[in-house]
């Protein structure tokens, strides 16, 4: 229960951080990122935003709603330190997790998963992944994060050539990094992300149509639900 909690505090001191990144990458394709507040033309931390949701000079609404970055980046460091124990592991987790965070905050509002997030989140955990592979002497686990990331991506890769409407080049890259962590736990593991991000990208779907906030040809970015995925699977791992 400690870590639980600890982890979670981690996540809320974190999110500060997460929230600069999140306002700085949310910016359409083509565009330069952003560093000023769009109001007062203040410009920001980029390694700082308060939780309240408001530039710190003009007091504006700028970005991610007050303390959301914060709570979401909470519970996804709960749930990992809850279902993964050894520490090399845990780190490579919680690394994409919070990379996680960022990508789904972006995605939501701009439909776009950026290479300077998607990149470093597959590759850091890529090297703690072989940190972890090469202290313990045992590459199994190395072997079948690879190959699964490979093959999510793979997957992707063909429904965004099937596609190109419905998924991004940004949703493959993203893949890498669930592939990654789920793969690390075995293949099931994985291909449970993976259904995981598409039950709940039509539940989503679906509960908008039922409400009529959406129309069946509105295009719902699938980013979020493709790492929630990778996060539903790791809460499905025997402690
Ligand atoms: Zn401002």
């Amino acid at each position: 229960m400690g870590r639980i909690l600890a982890a979670a505090v981690v996540g809320l001191l974190l999110g500060p951080l997460l929230r600069a990144q999140v306002f700085t990458h949310t910016v359409p394709a083509g565009e330069p990122w952003r560093h000023g507040c769009p109001h007062c033309q203040a410009r920001l931390h980029s390694a700082f935003l308060p939780p309240t949701g408001r530039c710190p000079r003009c007091r504006a609404r700028i970005g991610p709603p007050p303390a959301l970055v914060e709570v979401v980046a909470a519970a996804a460091l709960a749930v990992v330190a809850w279902r993964v124990r050894e520490p090399l592991p845990l780190l490579a987790v919680a690394w994409v997790a919070l990379f996680g965070v960022v990508l789904a905050h972006v995605d939501a509002t701009v439909r776009r998963l950026p290479d300077r997030l998607t990149f470093p989140a597959a590759g850091g955990a890529l090297v703690l992944f072989g940190l972890s592979a090469v202290v313990d002497g045992e590459y199994g686990h190395l072997a079948s994060a690879v190959a699964c990331a490979l093959a999510l991506a793979a997957f992707y890769l063909v429904l965004v050539l099937i596609s190109p409407n419905g998924m991004g080049l940004g949703d493959a890259k993203a893949a890498l990094a669930v592939g990654l962590v789920a793969g690390w736990f075995g293949w099931g593991i994985a291909v449970a992300a993976a259904v995981a991000g598409f039950l709940l990208a039509g539940l989503y779907a679906a509960a908008l149509l039922l409400l009529r906030r959406a129309g069946r040809k509105d295009h719902i970015a699938h980013g979020p639900f493709l790492l929630l995925g990778g996060l539903v699977a790791i809460a499905l791992l025997a402690v």
